[in-house]
């Protein structure tokens, strides 16, 4: 029995010593110490020793059972350790690593050309109004001297979604709203979308536009010249060559066009001027007294001065794109360089 006793301890104590785990370790006590466990068989074959045996074998059993007790907390302990180092190597946060930042959005060029514009002109008293871009055939042709049939239709082709109802080709609408709306004096501006049937390299289905309009007694074209050249020169730089040439629109008389000393070459000429030094930027002129009739102001008291422009065009002349169509394919490496 004595033998049986040490070779169990041999045993156990270095299953004790291999055990990888805890799990192991916990099956290792029961295998020994459990109600079926080597070590208790012993224990119960001590019912059959003499009286002399008993006490030593008692003593072994003990030793055993002592020093099995204390290697197996000491081998818990250690794969506990093990058991904690593991999980916090695999879990380990390195906080010295930068955060993930948000990528900040920029504005779209157009929109950018749309404030600076609108910025410019409510430094001189024009204030913004807007428009719906589904619009009726009245404001956006007839109250602006283009009847039905009138050639100058011919012009803008337009978008139809009715028989009276268009998608607007201009922000003029925008104009006539105001002027039915309230009295002279008057002083806006109104950027917005528009819509045409073209496209191609220099035109598309939707752009932009803003409008200008100033109505009060005594305006002069004078007026009209002295604050286009203060915008022009406000825009793309002082001393910058500004002419105006004769023009026809339906709803301004007279009318003009307005070139700029070209801003790529400087007036020398070359391929985005066509070679001339000049390019065209916006059509303007002075109120038709018939689109004052439509809207019931007094051509003999008032007069004044309305302006449009497109732009994409400015925007394309300010940033130097040559392609129209990259403001709207929303390519984000090209949004981003602004
Ligand atoms: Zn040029």
């Amino acid at each position: 029995m004595e033998k049986r006793i040490q070779q169990l301890q041999e045993e156990a104590l270095s299953a004790l010593d291999q055990a990888a785990d805890l799990k192991t370790l916990q099956d290792i006590r029961v295998s020994i110490l459990g109600k079926k466990g080597a070590l208790t068989d012993v224990m119960k074959g001590m019912r059959e020793l003499s009286a002399e045996q008993r006490p030593r074998i008692g003593s072994l059993v003990n030793t055993l059972k002592d020093q099995f007790e204390q290697s197996f907390s000491q081998r818990q302990e250690e794969l506990q350790q093990l058991a904690i180092a593991e999980k916090l190597a695999s879990e380990k946060i390195d906080v010295t690593l930068p955060g993930r930042r948000q990528v900040a959005g920029s504005h779209h060029p157009i929109t950018l050309v749309t404030r600076e514009i609108c910025d410019i002109f409510s430094r001189l008293g024009f204030s913004a109004e807007e428009g719906p871009e589904i619009e009726k055939d009245f404001f956006n042709f007839e109250a602006l001297n283009i009847p039905k049939d009138h050639p100058a239709r011919d012009m803008q082709d337009t978008f139809y979604i009715q028989d009276e109802l268009v998608l607007r080709t201009h922000t003029s609408p925008v104009q006539v709203r105001t002027m039915l709306k309230q009295a002279p004096p008057i002083r806006i501006i109104a950027p917005g979308t528009v819509y045409r049937r073209d496209s191609d390299l220099t035109h598309s289905p939707m752009f932009h536009q803003v409008e200008g309009l100033l109505v009060d007694e005594n305006v002069t074209f004078g007026d009209l010249k002295g604050v286009l050249i203060h915008f022009l020169n406000e825009y793309f730089g002082a001393d910058l060559g500004v002419r105006f040439r004769p023009s026809f629109f339906p709803f301004t008389e007279p009318s003009a066009e307005v070139d700029i000393a070209c801003v790529i070459c400087g007036g020398k000429g070359c391929r985005v001027c066509g070679g001339t030094g000049w390019l065209e930027i916006l059509g303007c002129g002075m109120v038709d007294p018939a689109v004052f009739d439509s809207v019931h102001y007094d051509a003999e008291k008032y007069s004044g001065f309305a302006f449009g422009m497109g732009l994409e065009r400015i925007a394309m002349l300010k940033y130097g794109v040559n392609d129209l169509r990259l403001f709207f394919e929303n390519d984000l490496r090209f949004l981003k360089q602004f």
